[in-house]
């Protein structure tokens, strides 16, 4: 790769485009690392989806709701910013997990001996499941998560296992998405070791983690984006969309749009952090094929909805994560998380919170639903799984639109191809939930990686390799 001649004297100048937690992490990465950042955000307010809302003692997260415990790069960036204290561990019965199935909640199993005893399957799909160590390696190019799910665990883990792990993390479809760039753990470990299920295994008795379980921040994940972006102070400008990228004499001109759309702004480096549809506008001009493919990505919409309600009235308690609905079940709703359950910090004493997943790309449609025909669609369907009889003290209602990304089969290869087109503007990388995957720790491990390559970048010895 050629060096990149600098736009001036003085510390490397890179532009970080969206204050989502991929493009704090590289604005935070890359300031730690010696440069002048300076991140640009179009909203009032950073964080992107993430974002928790808190009156009359309820913590309410309206997009991601708490992270694994295995998240080395979010730990690492709160710890940056004098968050160690405040993570949370989740209560321990958030592993117990469930899927609606068959008209009742059905407990998924939490370890291999509790398998006999979960009616998530029957009994011929569960022995089909453990012969997976036995089923030799095999596999196409492309290859989607159900085919890849029948192939290793059976027909009915395909059908069921597969569909509700693709619809809880992604609003996906099994047989849409690709198990490469959805989960490339899995496939990793079928070539590996010739069996995810002694992948999975292994990983359980890798180094331990750096926190307990499941976690959350005291004030809710979006104190993470809160702190990171005090921490970059001045330099984190709000209001602030970047309509515009030209290369300039080795480095960048950025137009500005909004309240300031007659200022331009010279970088050495520039750090794309925003959705596909967004980055597309920014390059097509440069690059009609980086436009195109970005336009291709497709995403999905959620609407979320939070109730709050007296548990003591169920006949079936929340005690667990929560529960996935399979789309071959008609209840209306991808799923809920028993957020008062995990953290009973998040509801005033004596009450229960259920956050509710509806859309998806099961169901494009219901994101033009009316707020009363889904909050209706949320609270019957709470009340048919948990036997309730629900008088709801608190329910509120936000869409997420295009809010997920789908990596759908050909994804990798899109990636690829997109990364190839940009390469001629060595110092320009593109982060985000979008092509690196969707969760917080896949963008903030992206935010940071393409912080250490543009910054080592523009800060390599002329001449050298
Ligand atoms: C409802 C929901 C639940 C989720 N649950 C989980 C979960 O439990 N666990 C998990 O790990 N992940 C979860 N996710 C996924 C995760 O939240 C996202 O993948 C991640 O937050 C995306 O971060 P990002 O920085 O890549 O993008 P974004 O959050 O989309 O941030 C991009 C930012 O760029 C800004 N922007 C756009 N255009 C411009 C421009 N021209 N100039 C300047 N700024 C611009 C936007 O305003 C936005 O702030 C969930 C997502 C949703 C929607």
């Amino acid at each position: 790769m050629r060096s990149v001649p600098r736009v001036e004297d003085g510390p490397t100048k890179i532009a970080v485009i969206g204050a989502g937690i991929s493009g704090l992490s590289a604005a935070i990465h890359a300031r730690e690392l010696g440069a002048d950042v300076h991140l640009f955000e179009a909203s009032p307010r950073v964080g992107g989806w993430i974002r928790t809302s808190r009156s009359d003692s309820w913590t309410l997260e309206w997009g991601p709701n708490s992270i694994l415990p295995s998240s080395h790069c979010l730990i690492d960036l709160a710890k940056r910013v004098g968050l160690e204290s405040q993570w949370q561990n989740a209560d321990r019965c958030a592993r117990k997990r469930f899927i609606w199935k068959d008209g009742a909640l059905r407990a998924l199993p939490s370890s291999p001996l509790s398998i006999p005893f979960s009616r998530a399957l029957s009994p011929a799909g569960w022995c089909r499941f453990l012969m997976e160590p036995w089923i030799g390696r095999g596999g196409s190019e492309e290859e989607s998560v159900s085919t890849f799910f029948r192939r290793r665990f059976g027909s009915e883990a395909a059908r069921v296992l597969a569909d509700v792990m693709v619809s809880g993390v992604s609003g996906g479809r099994a047989e849409w998405l690709e198990i490469d760039s959805f989960q490339p753990k899995l496939p990793q470990w079928e070539k590996q070791y010739g069996s995810v299920i002694s992948g999975l295994l292994r990983s359980r008795s890798a180094p331990s983690a750096p926190l307990r379980r499941t976690a959350t921040l005291a004030e809710g994940l979006e104190q993470l984006p809160r702190a990171l972006a005090a921490e970059l102070a001045d330099r984190c400008h709000l209001e602030s969309p970047i309509v515009a990228l030209e290369p300039q004499n080795g480095g960048w001109r950025l137009q500005q749009g909004g309240a300031y759309s007659s200022d331009t702004v010279d970088v050495d480096g520039v750090i794309l952090a925003i959705p596909a549809t967004a980055a597309a506008t920014l390059l097509d001009p440069l690059s009609s094929r980086a436009g195109e493919i970005l336009q291709s990505i497709p995403y999905a919409s959620l609407t979320v909805v939070q109730i709050g309600y007296d548990a003591s009235k169920c006949r079936i308690r929340p005690e667990g994560f929560g529960f996935l609905v399979p789309s071959s079940e008609s209840l209306g709703i991808l799923g809920t998380i028993w957020s008062s359950s995990l953290f009973p910090s998040r509801c005033p004493a004596g009450e229960s919170l259920a956050t509710v997943f509806l859309g998806g790309s099961r169901h494009p449609e219901q994101i033009d639903e009316s707020d009363a025909m889904l909050q209706d669609r949320a609270i019957g369907a709470l009340q048919k799984a948990q036997g309730i009889d629900l008088d709801p003290h608190m329910v509120q209602l936000r869409r997420a639109p295009r809010s997920i990304p789908q990596p759908h089969r050909g994804h990798r290869r899109k990636v690829a191809a997109l990364r190839n087109e940009v390469k001629r503007w060595p110092a320009l990388a593109m982060v985000g939930s979008h092509l690196d995957g969707l969760s917080l720790e896949s963008c903030a491990r992206s935010g940071r990686d393409a912080a250490h390559q543009v910054y080592s970048l523009l800060n390599r010895e002329e001449g050298s390799p």
